[in-house]
Parts: structure tokens; sequence; C-alpha cells
């Protein structure tokens, strides 16, 4: 690990997911699918593309029930932790813990009855997850705006502390707080007043930042500094474009203040849900430690279904997914060869070089005409096997009704 180059201000830790956030953790990177959230395949790939672009925790929006029950289906099979965005409706807060999310994000503007807030930080508490308190100048509660003669610092940082305080009546003190602003010198105001004023982990962004390169500026110049300053210990960049480069320029950012160690290989693993066949974490840490020496600057999955898993990491430059003592290796989402199981690694490690010394068209020119069909009826006979809710989804959606429409 390169050294930090500044100081970081001591904030409290807390965990999403496997991430921690706060205290001496590494700051981590952030991002926000742009898919509906229902289209659970859909949303799966945008999140395997944004690990692979070296995002740390990914944001889907629970704006409606549908979302909730897609939510169930997508965190059992997301690499990365994934955080509910939840606006208006406290009760999408709620499903969205049944669906198993990690975090949530609330923003004190739009859910502002104390009792749906305490009701939400109660359940929160009781399950051990933690929430953002997603402060926006643009949708400041208007009766601190009002007070304040517009969204100062001073308001951002008010309505932040005020939803911290009945956070603090039911006894939950997991929280991370953002006081975003689309003007840069207001956010940099802000955030510097309420790391003054709590020991919550940060959350940096500079909203609706607009398309690149102008959106880039602007959250480089208010995350940036923010950082050089100790203050911060998680970001995101929020670009109108392909989430994929707000993955990317937040990794980048990090690696050059030092913050963040620079990736030469990316290797990401599925979870392992109940469609796994082989044990993902032995395999990943084979193929890293295998692929490691190589020093090669390329994607790898590694994927415990053949069902799932070329389609989920379909980004990835190359992955492997096991299935009927078998491992399908694909190469962007094309399966191109089968091996036996106990040769997943070996043949791993053979692809990468190839793609290093020949290019990835090359490989993909070269495919094994069977390999397909082989995965396809593979395919079909674990989903015989295991039946279409290898999951039980089923059940969490149910409760997720329940809950919703109470
Ligand atoms: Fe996805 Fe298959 Fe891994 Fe489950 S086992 S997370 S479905 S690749």
């Amino acid at each position: 690990m390169s050294r930090p180059k500044f100081a970081r201000r001591k904030t409290r830790q807390l965990m999403v997911g496997k991430v921690a956030v706060g205290g001496d953790a590494p700051v981590s990177v952030q991002s926000m699918t742009t898919t509906k959230t229902a289209d659970v395949d859909g949303t799966l790939a945008q999140i395997y593309a944004l690990a692979a672009a070296g995002c740390d925790i990914v944001r889907c929006t629970c704006n409606e029930e549908e979302a909730a029950e897609g939510l169930a289906q997508i965190v059992p099979r997301s690499p990365v932790p994934i955080v509910a965005d939840i606006h208006f409706q406290y009760r999408l807060a709620l499903a969205a813990m049944e669906a198993g999310v990690h975090a949530l994000r609330l923003n004190p503007g739009n859910i502002r009855k104390p009792e749906h807030i305490k009701t939400v930080a109660t359940e929160a508490r009781d399950r051990g997850l933690p929430i953002r308190i997603g402060v926006n100048a643009g949708s400041l509660d208007p009766e601190i705006a009002e007070r304040h003669n517009g969204a100062t610092p001073e308001a951002l940082v008010e309505s932040a502390v005020r939803e911290l305080a009945y956070f603090r009546e039911v006894d939950f003190e997991d929280v991370k707080i953002s006081v975003k602003a689309s003007n840069v010198a207001l956010m940099i105001d802000a955030y510097r007043l309420l790391s003054e004023t709590v020991d919550s982990p940060l959350h940096l962004g500079v909203t609706e930042a607009g398309p690149p390169p102008a959106g880039l500026v602007k959250s480089t110049a208010g995350i940036g500094t923010l950082l050089a300053e100790g203050i911060g210990d998680t970001i995101r960049y929020s670009l109108t474009a392909d989430p994929v480069e707000e993955a990317r320029a937040g990794r980048v950012l990090l690696e050059s203040l030092g913050l963040r160690e620079r990736k030469g290989l990316d290797l990401i693993a599925c979870p392992s849900c109940g469609r796994a066949e082989v044990d993902v974490i032995e395999v990943a840490n084979a193929a890293q430690t295998a692929l490691e020496d190589l020093n090669i600057p390329i994607q790898v999955a590694v994927m415990g279904c053949v069902v799932n898993g070329p389609g989920e990491a379909r980004e990835a430059d190359l992955g492997i997914a096991a299935g009927r003592g078998r491992g399908h290796l694909f190469v962007k989402g094309k399966v191109v060869r089968v091996v036996p199981e106990a040769e997943m690694v070996e043949a791993l490690v053979e692809a990468a070089k190839r793609i290093m010394d020949e290019g990835i068209d090359a490989v993909l020119a070269d495919v094994d005409e069977d390999a397909e069909r082989i995965a396809a009826e593979t395919r079909d006979e674990l989903l015989q096997i295991q039946g279409a809710d290898a999951n039980h989804d089923a059940e969490k959606i149910a409760k997720i009704r329940e809950v919703a429409e109470s």
C-alpha cells in the first residue's frame, strides 16, 4: 500500500456489508446504477461492470415495490455491498431491508415525519445495518432553507444534525453523512463545517455535476480539495455519463492522492449464492495467486455457476464459471472453452497470457465451437436440478409485499 500523503480526520467506523467505512479504512469508491432496479439481470451486469472498474459499494434506487423485489434477487448475487436509495416512502426503506440490502440512504429533505424516520432507524439498528443521511442542497427541507435564507453550509449541516438527533433518540448511531451541492464552493464549506460538528464517516460528492469534462473537473475540485484536508471516508462522482466512468474517476482520484493503491490485475468474484457449484473463495484465491505473478492489467471474474456467471460478468475481459464438474471459460461474456473443474485456474492463466500476447479479438476468434452448446446444456441441467428459485427469493418477495403494502 502506498503511504497516504494526507493525515485523515478520525471518524467512527461502520461496515457496509464487508466494506469498512471511516476510521482507518481505505477511502472507498461508490457509484449508482442507472438501470431500473426491477431489471435484475441488467442491474447485476452494471454492478459487475462497476466492481470491475474499482467500485467498492453500489447504490440502487428503491423507488417502488418492484425495485425492492428486484433487490431481493440482486443482493445475493452482487459482488459488492448494495445500498438502497430511498426517497419519500419510508415503507420502501423497510421493504429494502427485507430484501437484504447492506445499507440505506435516506434524504432528510423528503422523508420528514420523525416517527417514520425513527421507525426506519429502529429497524436498521435491530438488523445492524448502517444508514447514510444524504442531505442535498437541491432538496433541502423548505423550513430549514427559509430560516437560513437558502441552502447555506449551516443549513445543510443543520439538516444532517437534526436527522442524526432522531436516530440517536432510538439509540442508532451507525450513520454516515453527506451534504452535497452542485455548487463546489458551497459543498466544500458544508463538508468542512460538518467535519467539525460530527465524528460520523463522511460520504463526499458534488451532486449533479453534469457530463464530462465539466462534471469531472467540478467533482475533482470538490472531492479532491476535501480529501487533501483529510476530510472524507467514501466518495462518489455524480456524472451524467455511464456510471462506470464515475467509478473509474473515483478510483483514479484516490490513487493519485496516494489514498488507494494502483490496481494491476482486477479480480472479481461472485458472492457465491444458492447456485454456486464450487468453492468460489478457494478458486478466486488460487486464481489471484496464479495471475498476480503475471502482472497482467486485465479484469478477471471467478463465478460460482454457469447459469448466471458469464452474463453477470460479461464486462470482464476474462472469466470462468463452474457447473456440473466443469469450468466454462468466457471472454467478454462469451463461453470460449470448457475444461474440467480441476483445471479452471490453469485455463484462466493460459487465456490471460494469450490475451496479453495476441489481444482479446484473437482469443474470441478462436472459440471452441462446442463450448456455448455445452454451457447452455449445463445451464438447463442446473435449472432443472436447482429450480428457478435457488436463493428462495419468493419468500423475501412475499415479505416485501406485506411490508410495502401494509
Ligand atoms: Fe451469480 Fe451463480 Fe455466483 Fe450465484 S453462484 S452469485 S448466480 S454466478
